[in-house]
């Protein structure tokens, strides 16, 4: 079966084609046989396309552009055609999966695309705004290129969907959770693979295992998973709330926006730009939002990067307590993602606050960043994990499972 993913964010749009056997799906992550990047915001009006394949084509080229979906069909094209080409036709395609970041409260596990399913990823756009209308758009591509191909929207909302109220629900007037207003959560198709492949590394019954997934990207959450179901998280009606992360605060009073909007008078504009986008490492550390370029200005002395590390830590380490607490225990640790496959320092210094309870860091295999391995010692109390997130994959097995049905 012939499966292609498609991962639509605000400034790129990512894209692999996956063949798994028709007997059924690997039991380790499949390596995609074609990948394809748009970069849409590097150079003003012009899309940056790169294909490649494992036999070593690559295509570049820079597109002029004023709409995304003629690039994304000429993008689509190099499967066919070309040094890249991969597939005899489009018609080979079997399906396509995509990543939809919202999908509000209508939506707890992966659906096959229909009219009405494109109509309410529509409709949550208000809740999404950056997001969903770009993920409509590649499936308006798709529906383009490839005629009435079977696709299937994977809800980044939807692992958290089943939480409890007690921990979906803000504390606010009761018309506001009439709305929708509650928290969704957001990263879930990586929590989730995480869950899978942690239970299937420690040789457990995922149903049977109570774990905190620290998924630490640009963007940054955390979930506590109980038998196999997010139970809690901390990123909340949108991807503000939570951790500190490359550009975005995470939760802060709420007064501090209302006392700029009295006192010096801050849009509602301003204040979403200045939180989501200078404020976290980057806001901090005046330095970057990447956390690489953190730490080189700590080693040269800069003491506002040490200070944003510091606060990063500090909150990152009181929220897995949280979501410790929401578990009632703890069987397994997991760091994801850009900083938590790659930061040994980070790692380090969130599991330090949990030496009381007998969590021990190997700290030399910690060092090595190892992929998808225990790096705690054998007499740890908790085993602590580097899995590295595989969100793609995860969508194109899901495809797989929906076309079974
Ligand atoms: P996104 O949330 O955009 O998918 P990623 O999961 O790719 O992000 O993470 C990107 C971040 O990972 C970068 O901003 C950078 O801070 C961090 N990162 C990548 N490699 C390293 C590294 N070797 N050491 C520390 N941080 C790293």
């Amino acid at each position: 079966m012939k499966i292609l993913v498609m991962n639509a964010g605000s400034s790129s749009q990512k894209s692999c084609l996956y063949e798994v056997p028709d007997r059924g799906l690997p039991e380790q992550p499949a390596t995609p046989v074609w990948e394809a990047q748009i970069d849409w915001t590097h150079q003003q009006g012009i899309a940056e396309l790169k294909v490649t394949t494992p036999a070593g084509a690559v295509l570049k080229e820079e597109v002029p552009f004023q709409s995304r979906m003629p690039v994304v069909a000429q993008m689509l094209e190099t499967l066919w055609n070309g040094d890249t080409q991969v597939l005899s036709d489009a018609s080979s395609i079997d399906v396509v999966g995509h990543r939809v970041v919202h999908g509000g409260e209508h939506y707890h596990d992966s659906v096959r695309i229909t009219p009405e399913v494109k109509a309410t990823i529509a409709d949550l756009a208000a809740l999404a705004p950056v997001h969903n209308p770009v993920n409509l758009e590649g499936i308006e591509a798709i529906e383009k290129a490839l005629g009435d191909v079977a696709q299937v929207a994977v809800f980044d909302t939807a692992f958290h969907a089943r939480m409890p109220d007690y921990a979906a629900i803000y504390p606010v007037p009761y018309e506001w959770v009439e709305k929708g207003i509650r928290r969704y959560g957001f990263h879930g198709t990586s929590h989730r693979y995480c869950t899978q492949r942690t239970a299937q590394l420690l040789n457990r019954d995922p149903n049977n295992l109570r774990l905190v997934t620290c998924h630490l990207g640009n963007g940054c959450s955390l979930a506590a998973i109980r038998n196999g179901r997010s139970i809690d998280t901390t990123m909340g009606f949108t991807p503000l709330d939570g951790l500190m992360m490359g550009t975005r605060s995470g939760s802060v009073d709420p007064s501090i926006l209302l006392y700029l909007m009295h006192e010096e008078g801050y849009t509602a504009e301003k204040l979403e730009r200045l939180l989501n986008q200078n404020s976290g490492l980057l806001g901090i550390s005046g330095v970057s939002n990447d956390m690489r370029l953190v730490m080189k200005a700590i080693a040269e002395g800069n003491p506002r990067a040490k200070l944003a590390l510091d606060v990063y830590l500090h909150r990152l380490r009181q929220l897995i307590g949280s979501m410790i607490a929401s578990l009632g225990g703890l069987d397994a640790l997991v760091f994801t993602a850009g900083v938590g496959e790659n930061a040994p320092h980070v790692r380090a210094g969130a599991c330090e606050a949990f030496a009381y309870m007998g969590l021990k860091l190997d700290l030399e295999k910690n060092e090595q960043s190892p992929r998808d391995q225990v790096i705690s010692t054998p007499d740890s109390t908790v085993p602590v994990l580097i899995i590295h997130t595989q969100e793609d994959w995860a969508i194109a097995r899901e495809c797989w499972e929906i076309v079974q049905e």
